[in-house]
Formats: C-alpha cells, structure tokens, sequence
C-alpha cells in the first residue's frame, strides 16, 4: 500500500503548497485530503495492494478530485456520480416498485444509451438514413459527451492547455481511399495536415512524440528521445539506438530483446488464429523461448493496450499491438480523439457546438442550453443514466420503455428502437428482456481498468535537461506508472501554446493495472476493485513520489513546477481479449458475435465488438448499429 507523507514528506513533495487541484473547492478539498491523511488508517486509504470491496466513504471530492477547467471540468473519466449510480443499478437498487413510478418523458424514434463516439455516431448516421422529422434521445451518463475519447483542459499561468483523458491518437485515412474514416473526414471537413509547435533552434535539439503512444515501445524512438530510468542517477538515453549496450540488462536479455524487437513480420489469418490459443507470456517464453526479461519489458505496455497481464492476454493481440511493424507515425489533437465525438455532435445538434472550422470544433464552447430542446431532432441529455429497456406493447405495435434516472429523478420514454452504444459491463444489467443467449455471451465479457493521469507543469526544464521528452522506468517500490511524456502539440489559428522548456505543458502517464498471476476475469475485477476504492489523494502522493525519484536530482520541485494533477480513471477502459475470445474455442464462435446481432428492436454498437477497441471501431458500430435502426422505424 502507499503511506501517505506526513512532516518532512508532506513539504518535500510540496503538499502543503496551494495548487490548482484545492482551487476548486474552495479550500474545501484541502480539509477533506487532510482528513484523509491523518485517517490513513481507515477508509482513506484504500491499500492498492489488496483487494478492496467498497468506494471510499469520504465521497466525490476525495474520489473525483479536480477535474481542470472548461467544459469537461466535470467529466474527468468516470466521476464519483456515474460510479455510483452504475453501482447501484449493478447491485439491483432499482427494483421493478421503483421503476415504476418513473414519470413519462415522451415518445422518440430511437433512443440511443452511450455519448460516446459509438452513440453519437449511431444518432449521425440513423438520422443520414431516415431523413429529417425524425425524433432521438441519446442518453449520456457523464457532465459531457465523448465516453473515453474526452479532454482535460488546465489554465496555467495564462496559457491554455489540453490533454487526453483516454483515446489519443489516430492515423490519418488516406484520401480518396472511400473508407468509412476517410469519409468521415470528408463529411466534417477535418484537414489531414496539421502545424506543429515550433522547437526554438537556440535549444538543444530535442525529438517529441506527437502523441502519447509513440514513446512507449521502444519501436518509435527513431521518432522521440526517450530517457530509460535504470535507478538512482541511472538515466540511459534511446537504448535501442546503441542495442542496449549502456543497459544493465544481461547479456542472454540484451540478445532476446533484440530478437524480439526484431520480430515484427506481419501475421497472416492462419497464424493469428493460432496466436490466439495461447498466452503472449507461453508465446513470448515458450514459443520464443526468449529471457524473461522481454516479458518483463513488454508487460506493463500489454497491461495497458489489453488491460491484463501478458499471461492472460492472448498472443494474438501482443503480437498485433506489440510488434506492429514499421507502424506508421501516429498523431493526436491536442485533447487526443475528443474532436471526433466533438464533430459527430455538430453533425447531429449543430447549434450545440456553433461554428463551421476546426477551430471551434476543437476548443470551441459547448452551448449546452441547446444540447436538450423540444422540438429538436436529436436531443442530447446529460448526466442521464439510462437503467432499464424492455419490449413493449404500444397500440398493437411493438416498442421499447426505456427508464433513466436524472438528477435523482426517474423518467420513462418511449421508442420504437435502441442502439445500446454502452459498453456489456452495464448493457447486461439494462437489457431487461435479452435472450439468454445473449446473456450468455455477455457473461463471457470480462473487462480491465485503466488511468490516465495528466500532470499540468508550470514549467518542465527537469525533463529538458536529461535530454529527452519521454521517460520509462521500471519497476519500483511503490512506483507508480511505467512512462510519462511530454508531446509536440499541434497548433492551429486560436491556440499555439509555446513549447519551451521554461513554459507550461501537460506530462501526462498512461498506465494500464495488471496483476499477473491471476485469471483474465479475475485480475480485471480485482483490479478494479482496488483502483476505484484508492482516494484522488493517494493517487497523487504516488504521482508526486513517482515524479520525485525520476526528477528530483534533475531541479524538479513538485511545489514550485506541479500547477494540477487530474486523474481519469476508466474503470471498464478494455474489454480482455483472453485466449480463445476472438475466434472462439471447440468450434463454438465467439461471443462477440452473439452481441453483435442484437435482439429485438435493440442494435447493440460500441466500440469493444471490434475486440481491441479504437475510435475507428466506435463508428463503425456507431454506424451499424444506427443503420440497423434506421431500418426498425
Ligand atoms: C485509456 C484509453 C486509451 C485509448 N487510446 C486510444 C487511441 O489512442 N486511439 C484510438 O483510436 N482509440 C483509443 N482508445 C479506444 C477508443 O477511444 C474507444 O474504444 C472509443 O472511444 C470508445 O467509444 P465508444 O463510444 O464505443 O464507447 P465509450 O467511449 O465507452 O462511450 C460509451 C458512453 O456510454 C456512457 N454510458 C455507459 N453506461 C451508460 C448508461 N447506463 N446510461 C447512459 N450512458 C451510459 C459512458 O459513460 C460513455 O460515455 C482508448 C481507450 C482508452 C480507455
């Protein structure tokens, strides 16, 4: 479990210095966190080490924490009020009494339960199909749309930031091409070149991932200087560059994992069935036979693109996203995917989100007043949470109840369908009539948690002064994490923060929570009980520690260079692709294909029926699933 500081490590770590995370309170936030940490002992905190059961009692602020500023303050990955009301929708605190005095709401064509890229993309492209004069409710549990492809903003000493809260980078569709992305770019008119922040040519010259990925598989540092932190003063500098020769790995290790890097052909369908029979540890270790220090390399980049460890996560899937070979150059907006669900939003409420260029589209105001107005074609509901869809019998015709609660409040709407853009963690307990089959299968989904914690730096000078723009380390006591970088934002006209080393910028961590050792399932579970149970405040005492033993013999000064520390905790970030998954086992297909059909007058679409989940895969079952209602109206 992580200690939380008191006396000489309170100030070392500067918690005592006012930052942006206790503004927003009021000075409230600073009373709860040193409650917390002078009741370390009981609820506060929840060890990461061992398994929790329950949320931490002390409520939103301890949970949530300060979430930046704008118009996703209030959404940074799930906060205390979705967590809650999924849990009691989970735990069967709505019973059938309480359903039923919910108020009538009104009738819609369709009712869409997910803002994600998935949901929005089922409303855009239902409404393409059936015309205007049709009437939709999309459903969205959080303060603000984009599901796990949304943003953090940060004001710092006048400048305007931005970062990704999750889904970050993207590869431009070709032109022309007629894929569903390149017309997706087409119908918004995204540009596909971008301008970059200029490197002042008076500084060292330093490389810098244009997102947040690049810098962690050692396949891209052609691309980015990564500082490899071996312990104490150890910083070596693009290991790969030189084939380890500075590292204080063995020499059977050294071999292995150059044999390993070098091991990225591409695999046919033959050999990705076969992958996917196996573990990518008894692939890696067996198969290969390779030193287990490539496992021990690869684990934490695994755990986080498959949400478990690598003996659990099939092989297929370190393979693919592993190895990917010769992957070409990857970039992000500045808020990572958020312009996606930003553009599907335009498309389907254009008065929500006003302006024609893609300067509003990225950091133009929400007119939220708009997003839910009689008389619209598709209304958006915020903070809405949607509990219960069942079949109905209206006037001799088939239809749905849909029941969400709002604001404390049960309402019930009718449709005559529903694309459930939701992921199967929460749609198994919605779905009050699905097949057993279809049930079924969704108990075969399991699903992995993952953090994304975005540090905003008044100025990041101890990072240029190791020379790199990325930072790896590996496992630590009590370590958080396993790599933070700082990227080359794109600049378009109304933003171009300046990258500067005495200037602000975004370190920003991305980290999946693996526990090898334990079944897919269960480490998923386990995992997530433990991470929702951990305080904001706990999570940032280990930033803080993690950020101390990288850079505090290289001028980091937590007091004077940390502005604010957001957390985005995605409890249900993977869905795990164990063995067997994708393609089934003993002949029996998968159970993504059971969901993917649906039932009644209820498409299923979001992003997990791909397997690996990306933005891509969010439209496409957008897509689906909003034709495949179309056609049910
Ligand atoms: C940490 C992380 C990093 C990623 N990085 C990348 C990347 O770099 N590139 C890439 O292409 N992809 C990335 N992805 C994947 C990709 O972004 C997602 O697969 C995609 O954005 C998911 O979109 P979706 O609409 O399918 O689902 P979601 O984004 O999960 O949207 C579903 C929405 O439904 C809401 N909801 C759930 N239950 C209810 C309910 N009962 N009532 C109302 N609303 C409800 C949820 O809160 C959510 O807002 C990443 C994902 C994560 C988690």
């Amino acid at each position: 479990m992580s200690h939380l500081p008191s006396g000489p490590e309170r100030r070392r770590l500067g918690l005592d210095t006012s930052i942006t995370r206790r503004d927003f309170v009021n000075g409230v936030l600073i009373g709860a966190g040193v409650a917390m940490l002078d009741a370390s002992s009981s609820h506060a905190a929840a060890p990461l080490s061992e398994p929790a059961t329950s949320l931490p009692a002390a409520g939103e602020d301890s949970f949530t924490g300060y979430g930046g500023v704008g118009d996703y303050a209030r959404a940074n990955g799930n906060t205390w009020p979705v967590v809650q009301a999924a849990h009691r929708l989970r735990d069967g605190q709505y019973d059938s009494a309480a359903l039923a005095k919910a108020k009538a709401a009104g009738h819609f064509d369709l009712v869409v339960v997910g803002g994600g890229i998935a949901g929005l993309a089922a409303a855009y492209y239902f409404i393409k199909a059936t015309g205007v004069g049709r009437r939709v409710l999309l459903l969205e549990n959080h303060a603000m749309l984009g599901g796990e492809a949304r943003q953090n903003e940060f004001l710092v000493e006048g400048e305007r930031l931005l970062g990704p809260q999750g889904s970050n980078d993207f590869i431009v569709p070709e032109p022309g091409s007629g894929s569903l992305l390149d017309r997706f770019f087409a119908d918004f008119s995204l540009p596909r070149e971008y301008a970059w922040q200029s490197w002042d040519s008076k500084l060292r010259p330093l490389r810098f991932a244009r997102d947040n990925y690049s810098n962690m598989d050692g396949f891209q540092e052609a691309q980015v200087d990564v500082g490899y932190f071996f312990g104490a003063a150890a910083w070596r500098k693009n290991i790969w560059a030189n084939a380890l020769a500075e590292t204080p790995f063995s020499a059977s290790a050294r071999r292995d994992l150059l044999k390993w890097r070098a091991n990225h052909a591409p695999i046919g369908e033959a050999e990705s069935r076969h992958l996917d029979t196996l573990t990518y540890k008894d692939y890696l270790e067996k198969v290969c036979a390779y030193d287990p220090a490539v496992t021990r390399m690869v684990e934490p980049i695994v755990g986080l693109l498959s949400g478990v460890s690598t003996d659990a996560a099939c092989a297929r899937l370190g393979r693919q996203l592993v190895e990917a070979p010769d992957r070409p150059k990857a970039v992000s907006f500045p808020g990572g995917n958020a312009p996606f669900p930003r553009a599907l939003l335009r498309g389907v409420s254009p008065e929500s989100l006003p302006g024609e260029d893609f300067s509003t589209l990225m950091y133009g105001p929400v007119n939220f007043p708009a997003l839910d107005r009689d008389g619209q074609t598709v209304r958006v509901r915020l903070d809405a949470t949607a509990l219960r869809v069942e079949h109905v019998r209206v006037e001799r015709r088939d239809a749905l109840a849909i029941t969400y609660e709002k604001g404390g409040s049960l309402f019930k709407v009718g449709a005559r369908a529903v694309v459930m853009a939701s992921g199967g963690w929460i749609n198994k307990h919605i779905l009050a009539d699905m097949p057993p089959a279809l049930q079924a299968a969704y108990d075969q989904f399991s699903y992995a948690p993952a953090l994304i914690v975005n540090v905003a730096l008044r100025q990041w000078r101890f990072v240029y002064d190791l020379g790199v723009t990325a930072c790896r380390w590996f496992d630590e006591d009590d370590g958080i994490g396993y790599c933070c970088n700082i990227r080359q934002n794109m600049v378009t006209a109304g933003h171009a923060p300046v990258l500067h080393p005495d200037r602000p910028a975004v370190l920003s961590f991305y980290m999946g929570l693996p526990i090898p050792g334990l079944p897919a399932a269960v480490q998923g579970a386990t995992s997530r009980a433990r991470f929702l149970a951990t305080p904001y405040m706990d999570f940032e005492v280990r930033i803080r520690r993690q950020m101390m033993s990288l850079f505090g013999r290289h001028g980091f000064k937590p007091e004077r260079d940390i502005a604010a520390i957001v957390l985005n905790r995605w409890g249900h970030a993977r869905l795990i692709e164990p063995p067997g998954f994708h393609y089934g086992v003993d002949g029996r297909p998968s159970p993504l294909e059971r969901v993917r059909e649906g039932y009644g007058r209820v498409a299923i679409g979001h992003s997990e029926l791909n397997g690996a989940q990306h933005w891509g895969s969010a439209l496409e079952y957008g897509q689906r699933a909003g034709q495949k209602a179309a056609a049910m109206v």
